[in-house]
């Protein structure tokens, strides 16, 4: 992770400073967070975590594994340099003797002694057709918000009719996933970025002079090319700027990303059709004010940032876009913890209330989902779960 506390405004306390320091900002980049800064408000450099060693213009050096590509949003490291899944948990964990990774196997359900109390099989159909049952004094369910609910709510049995874990209702319940734009501003100049996710702005996080409700947060997206843009706005094509082509277009795109939070609504929820099909219900307009807000917020600004001013109807160079279900990337909620079995599935360390052995360490846990990237919250769980059941193994 490569990140320095301190500079959040709405950043809680710390323990430590990052192992690693910021990504440095490129040149167009650090402009942009001179003139936040001169604007009254407080960038920061946005927590990554990618294995970059660097000089001090931000520059990969020559033995760095990541080579500060230009695709490090929304795509795979093809170099394993990304701090993901694969790269920081499964791969490592493969070093190990005693650990063996089952591939193409379909987890259906999980089985439980008559008590109800214990898992004592987990049943997978295999890619040859066949299935096997599993077992282990501990198990641990991480198959995404959606797909653990699904897993809890296939396994019920008589002594949990309502799905494993299930006796509060709340599994599958309170999914939630962020309300994102995206942005893409043009820069007067040009913006010859390639690394662009360095910067972030949290200053109406938590509310504004003329809101008192959080807004979100705002930091930068991957660089977009010509091709994305051709791909997303091809009415942009002569129609609004007939004098830049869409490579011009692209060399002076600056890319912003707006997150505002989704609220827990027990009725946004995951279940399971009499076909074993899964359905998902939500409002897709739950909490999206303050994102609006946020957008205005942005769009007032473009011009004392250096970008064209953004009044469609002046042939101004602006698009927004909001996200759809189908761009989905962060979900979260439906197997939450908490102190009351009444109202949560999980402990405070993610053990299932109703069960002496199931734990479940994904997003699923999340009781709100705030307004930031999960991913460092369901790392930071899974090493502190991780902790837990090691003390209890032991
Ligand atoms: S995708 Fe590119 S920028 Fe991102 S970690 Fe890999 S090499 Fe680095």
């Amino acid at each position: 992770m490569h990140g320095r506390h301190g500079e959040d405004p709405t950043a809680g306390p710390t323990s430590a400073q990052y192992a690693y320091p910021p990504v440095e900002h490129e040149a167009r980049i650090q402009q942009l967070s001179d003139d936040l800064g001169k604007a009254g408000l407080h960038p920061f450099h946005l927590p990554i975590g990618v294995n970059l060693a660097q000089d001090e213009h931000g520059l990969a050096t020559h033995d760095s594994v990541c080579i500060r590509c230009d695709r490090v949003d929304g795509f795979p490291c093809l170099v394993g340099a990304k701090s993901d899944a694969q790269v920081i948990c499964v791969d490592p964990a493969l070093t190990y003797d005693n650990v063996t990774m089952v591939t193409e196997a379909n987890v259906r359900r999980l089985e439980t002694d008559p008590t109800g109390r214990t898992v004592t099989g987990v049943v997978a159909e295999l890619r040859n057709g066949v299935t096997e049952q599993f077992s282990a004094d501990i198990v641990v369910v991480a198959a995404g918000a959606v797909n653990s609910a699904v897993l809890l709510l296939r396994s019920a049995n008589d002594k949990h009719p309502g799905g494993l874990a299930n006796s509060s209702d709340v599994v599958g319940r309170h999914y939630m996933r962020h309300n994102n734009l995206a942005l893409m501003a043009v820069s007067k100049e040009p913006n010859p970025t390639r690394f662009q996710k360095t910067l972030a702005l949290n200053d109406w996080y938590l509310g504004a002079d003329d809101w008192e409700y959080p807004l979100g947060g705002i930091q930068m997206l991957g660089k977009s090319d010509a091709d994305q843009i051709h791909g997303e706005a091809p009415r942009w094509a002569g129609a609004v700027m007939p004098d830049m082509p869409f490579e011009v277009l692209a060399h002076h795109a600056v890319d912003f990303w707006l997150c505002g939070e989704d609220l827990p609504l027990p009725e946004s929820r995951v279940t399971l059709g009499k076909d074993d099909a899964i359905h998902l219900s939500l409002d897709e307009k739950n909490n999206i004010a303050g994102l609006k807000r946020l957008q205005h917020k942005l769009r007032g600004m473009l011009g004392h940032l250096g970008m064209h001013e953004h009044h469609l109807l002046d042939h101004s160079i602006y698009l927004h876009k909001g996200m759809p279900i189908g761009a989905t990337a962060h979900q979260a909620g439906t197997v939450r913890f908490g102190d009351d079995p009444r109202s949560s599935a999980l402990d405070v360390n993610c053990k299932a209330h109703d069960l002496d052995n199931l734990y479940v360490v994904d997003t699923s846990f999340f009781p709100s989902i705030g307004a930031v990237n999960p991913s460092l919250t369901a790392i930071a769980n899974a090493l502190r779960v991780g902790d837990h059941i090691a003390a209890r193994l032991s």
